[in-house]
C-alpha cells in the first residue's frame, strides 16, 4: 500500500472532511462578497451610460442653442435670401441641426422651401411644447415630422422680433446608438457567437419630463427586475429623461474579471486544501493501531523460531516461536515496538492466532512427524482471561500436523495475573488438551515462586538475567539452584533463557539444567531455516525411531 493510502486512515479522511467545511465557510463568504462586488459594478456601469446619454444629449442642445444664439445676433429674422443662406450654412455647420426656419406667431414657417426634403420637416404633430429655464426665451417642442420621424424642436425669438428661429433636431441623433453597438461587440465576446443584436443587446429610451417617448433603441426585455440592470438620468434642463436596461447576462464582460478572480481563488483554495490533506497524510503520524490492523489483515505478521535445545545431549527440543513484522520494505520490526499496542488495543488475540495458523502452514509437517520436537508460544497474560482460548486453540491444533502434546504455550510471570482462579481453570482446561504451559522470564515478576507452585504449570523459563549471573553472582547462583530443585521435584521442565556462550552452557550442565535457548545456539531463526535446522539435526529416521521409542515406553 502506497504512503500516500496510508495516510488515509478513517481519522484523517473525516479531520480533511471538517477541514474542508470549514474552509469552505470563508470561501463562501468570499465568493458572496465578490458576487456583491460584481452587482454594484454592473449597476454603475449601466447608471453611467444613462448618464453619458443624457450629457450627450444636452452636449448637443446646447450646441442647437448657440448656433441660434449666433443666428438671432448675427440679424436673421426674415427670408431675405442671406439670412436664408445664413441658417442653411448653420444647418450644415451644426451637426445635429436637421432643419432651421422662422416662424410666425401661429408656429407656422414663414420661409417656405422648394426643396426635396421640405415636405419631410413639415410638422405633422405636436406633442407638447414647454420654454426653457435657460436661456431664457428659449421654448422646446416635441413633434413628428412630415416623415414620420420624432423630432426636437428649439425656437427663440428672431432678430426684429417678430418671428421665432426654430430648429429641427431628430431624437434619434440624441439618443448615442453606438453604446449599444458596443455592448452588443461585448456581449458577442462573452458568449463566444456575433451576438443577437435585439435579443442580447441593451435597450434604451429617451423621453420627456412628462413620459412621452423621444427615442428607443433596442427592444425592450421580458426579463423580471432581477435579471436586468435599470440604469436611469435626466435632463433638469431640457427636460428629458433616459433610461437604460440590460440584462445580466450582457454586463456579463464587466464582471468577468471579478468572477474569474473569484473561480481563481476558489480553485487555489481547493487545491490548498488537497495539498494540505496530501501533505498530512504523509507527515501525521499514523494512527499506530491502525496500522497494526492493517498489518495484521496484509500478514505481515510473520513467526520466526528460536531453537531449544537439550544441552545434554546436544539434540533440538523444538522452538520458541517469535512474532517478527515483516514490512512491505523488508525491513523487521522486532515484537517490543508493537506487541505493548497489540495488547492493549486487543489485537493481540488475533495475531496470536494468526501466528499460530501460520506456524502450523509453515513447519506443521515438520513438526508433526517428529514427536519429540515441541512449539512454544508466547501468551499474554490477558489471553488466560476468557475460556474461549481452549476452544480456540483446540480449533487451530486439530486441523494442524502439530499434535496438542507438542504445543507450548508461554506466559510472562511480568503481567500480573487478574483473576487467578479463572486463570488457574484455563491453564488446566489446556492441559487437558495435552497442551503444556510454561511460565516465562521466571525470576523477574510480580508472583516469585507462588506463580509456580499455585498455578500447576509444566515448565519453568529462567530469565537470561540470572543466566547472565550464574557462576559469577553467588546469590543468584543460589535462587537459580533453588528454582531448579524445586522445578524437578514438582515434575517441571526447566528451560534457560537467553544463553549466550559455552561458559554458561556449562554452570546450566552443573546444575541440573537439561533445556536452553540463546545466541550461542542460534537466533530466532525465519522459517526455512529452521526447517533446513531440523532436517539436519534431526532426520526424519532418527525422529521417527524416537517417536517409536516413545510410544513404546509411554
Ligand atoms: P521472550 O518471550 O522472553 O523472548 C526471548 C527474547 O530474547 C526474544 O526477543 C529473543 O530474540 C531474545 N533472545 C533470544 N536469545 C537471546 C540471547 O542469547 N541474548 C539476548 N540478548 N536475547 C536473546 P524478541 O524476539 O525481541 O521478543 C521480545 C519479547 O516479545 C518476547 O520475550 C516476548 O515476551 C514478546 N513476544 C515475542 N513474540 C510474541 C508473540 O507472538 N506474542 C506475545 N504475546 N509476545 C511475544
Ligand atoms: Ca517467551
Ligand atoms: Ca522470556
Amino acid at each position: 500500500m502506497s504512503l500516500f493510502a496510508r495516510g488515509f486512515t478513517r481519522q484523517n479522511i473525516v479531520a480533511i472532511a471538517v477541514g474542508a467545511v470549514l474552509a469552505c465557510v470563508p470561501l463562501v463568504v468570499f465568493n458572496f462578497w465578490l458576487s456583491g462586488v460584481a452587482e454594484r459594478i454592473g449597476q454603475e456601469e449601466i447608471d453611467l451610460s444613462a448618464r453619458n446619454a443624457i450629457v450627450r444629449a444636452e452636449h448637443r442642445l446646447a450646441l442647437v442653442i448657440e448656433t441660434l444664439d449666433a443666428l438671432a445676433a448675427g440679424g436673421v429674422g426674415t427670408c431675405d435670401a442671406e439670412e436664408r443662406s445664413a441658417m442653411q450654412r448653420a444647418v450644415f455647420a451644426t451637426a445635429p441641426i436637421k432643419d432651421i426656419s422662422l416662424l410666425d406667431r401661429d408656429g407656422r414657417s414663414i420661409c417656405p422651401r422648394a426643396d426635396d426634403a421640405a415636405a419631410d420637416d413639415a410638422i405633422r404633430r405636436i406633442y407638447s411644447s414647454e420654454s426653457l429655464a435657460t436661456p431664457q426665451g428659449y421654448a422646446l417642442d416635441v413633434l413628428t415630422a412630415g416623415n414620420g420621424r420624432r423630432m426636437i424642436r428649439l425656437r427663440r425669438p428672431a432678430a426684429g422680433g417678430g418671428h421665432e428661429i426654430a430648429a429641427l433636431v431628430p431624437t434619434t441623433l440624441l439618443l448615442p446608438q453606438y453604446e449599444v453597438d458596443l455592448f452588443d461587440a461585448h456581449a458577442a465576446r462573452a458568449f463566444g457567437g456575433p451576438g443577437d443584436r435585439h435579443g442580447q443587446g441593451l435597450y434604451a429610451r429617451l423621453e420627456t419630463r412628462n413620459r412621452a417617448m423621444l427615442a428607443e433603441v433596442g427592444q425592450r426585455r421580458e426579463e423580471t427586475i432581477g435579471d436586468l440592470f435599470i440604469g436611469k438620468s435626466h435632463s433638469d434642463r431640457f427636460g428629458l429623461r433616459v433610461e437604460m436596461i440590460a440584462p445580466r447576462s450582457l454586463m456579463a464582460h464587466g464582471q468577468w474579471g471579478i468572477w474569474w478572480l473569484g473561480l481563481l481563488v476558489t480553485g487555489a483554495v481547493v487545491m490548498a486544501l488537497g495539498l494540505f490533506a496530501a501533505f498530512l497524510s504523509f507527515r501525521q503520524p499514523h494512527n499506530p493501531v491502525a496500522d497494526i490492523e492493517r498489518a495484521l489483515a496484509a500478514g505481515e505478521f510473520v513467526p520466526y523460531y528460536q531453537p531449544i535445545v537439550d544441552i545434554a545431549t546436544g539434540q533440538l527440543r523444538g522452538a520458541e516461536v517469535l512474532v517478527r513484522w515483516k514490512k512491505p520494505d523488508g525491513s523487521l520490526v522486532l515484537p517490543g515496538a508493537f506487541i505493548p499496542l497489540a495488547e492493549s488495543s486487543g489485537l493481540i488475540r488475533a495475531m496470536t492466532y494468526d501466528l499460530m495458523r501460520r506456524v502450523s502452514d509453515e513447519v506443521g509437517p515438520a513438526i508433526g512427524q517428529r514427536l519429540g520436537l515441541k512449539v512454544s508460544f508466547n501468551f499474554a497474560g490477558k489471553l488466560f482471561a476468557d475460556d474461549a482460548i481452549v476452544q480456540d486453540v483446540f480449533a487451530i491444533f486439530a486441523k494442524s500436523a502439530i499434535k496438542m502434546s507438542q504445543v507450548v504455550l508461554e506466559v510472562t510471570e511480568r503481567d500480573p495475573i487478574e483473576n487467578f482462579a479463572v486463570t488457574r481453570q484455563i491453564i488446566s482446561s489446556l492441559q487437558g488438551l495435552g497442551v503444556r504451559i510454561a511460565i516465562d522470564d521466571v525470576g523477574t515478576g510480580h508472583s516469585g515462586l507462588s506463580y509456580m507452585l499455585k498455578l500447576g504449570v509444566d515448565i519453568i523459563k529462567i530469565d537470561k538475567m540470572f543466566i547472565d549471573s550464574i557462576g559469577t553472582d553467588r546469590n543468584s547462583t543460589t535462587i537459580v539452584e533453588t528454582l531448579v530443585d524445586l522445578a524437578h521435584n514438582m515434575r517441571m521442565d526447566v528451560i534457560a533463557e537467553g544463553v549466550e556462550n559455552f561458559e554458561q552452557v556449562m554452570h546450566l550442565r552443573e546444575i541440573g539444567i537439561r533445556a536452553a535457548q540463546g545466541y550461542v545456539f542460534a537466533p530466532p531463526l525465519p522459517g526455512s531455516a529452521f526447517l533446513k535446522l531440523v532436517e539436519a539435526m534431526d532426520a526424519l529416521g532418527e525422529g521417527a525411531a524416537q517417536e517409536r521409542d516413545a510410544a513404546a515406553a509411554a
